[in-house]
């Protein structure tokens, strides 16, 4: 009977022990997560979205499948290989936005959709038309890829210009990164393989220039320019 005690004892000292050290633990967490050293710990709770910025997420992550969709059925009609590395890059970028609509609780717009098939009806009447242009000539094509470019450039600054939040600003600037490069790459691969000058179709002559001279440089002879583009993107949605 006097082992058992002891034993219960025991147990009772090890329990407390455990209990202790636990709390004293859990305080320590509360203690670190007061001071903020607690790490990189996500908030249980993210912000909540205005409907312009909830708004902007289901439209970028289309608009980016928009670009992977026209480009990859570009490549299956010409075989250039620029269609395919540039809707690789573009499905990078669709998929970055929906990391942030499954971090904000919006219900994702894709889906299972198939290559062509966008719930934006603006957007689908866009795949529709550019696949059209693009599908006409080989200059057809490259003049496409850089329209979506320059259409993905300004909405993504109107986007931008939208929202204060930290996680989709570092999102949106990395596709704008990337559209500037496809732009360029675009641009340079029309004048390479045709021989025609590109000026832009939606952006302003000026930001236009913004952007390709910033890495080109020596291509300063075109000269003339449209002088004012249309300057209006692609209106409300
Ligand atoms: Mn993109
Ligand atoms: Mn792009």
């Amino acid at each position: 009977m006097k082992i058992q005690r002891w034993a219960l004892i025991l147990v009772g000292v090890v329990v407390l022990v455990a209990f202790s050290a636990g709390a004293a633990l859990a305080a320590q967490g509360v203690a670190a997560a007061a001071r903020g050293i607690g790490g990189a710990r996500q908030p249980a709770v993210v912000a909540e979205l205005t409907p312009a910025e909830a708004a902007g997420l289901l439209l970028m992550r289309e608009e980016e499948k928009l670009a992977h969709d026209v480009y990859v059925t570009l490549y299956d009609q010409r075989n250039l290989s620029i269609f395919q590395r540039i809707a690789n890059s573009e499905s990078a970028h669709t998929s970055a936005v929906k990391t942030l609509l499954d971090r904000y609780g919006l219900t994702d717009p894709v889906g299972d959709n198939a290559v062509g098939v966008l719930e934006n009806d603006e957007l689908q009447a866009l795949y529709d038309q550019l696949v059209a242009q693009g599908s006409a000539s080989l200059e057809g094509a490259l003049r496409v890829g850089a329209a979506i470019e320059e259409i993905d450039i300004l909405d993504l600054q109107e986007e931008m210009a939208l929202t204060d939040k930290a996680d989709i600003l570092r999102v949106y600037q990395n596709l704008l990164n990337g559209s500037t490069s496809h732009l360029r790459a675009f641009v340079s691969t029309l004048e390479r393989q045709t021989g025609e000058a590109y000026e832009p179709q939606y952006m302003t002559q000026a930001a236009y220039e913004g952007i390709i001279g910033a890495s080109s440089g020596g291509n300063g002879g075109r000269g003339g320019g449209n002088g004012g583009g249309n300057g209006g993107g692609r209106g409300g949605r």
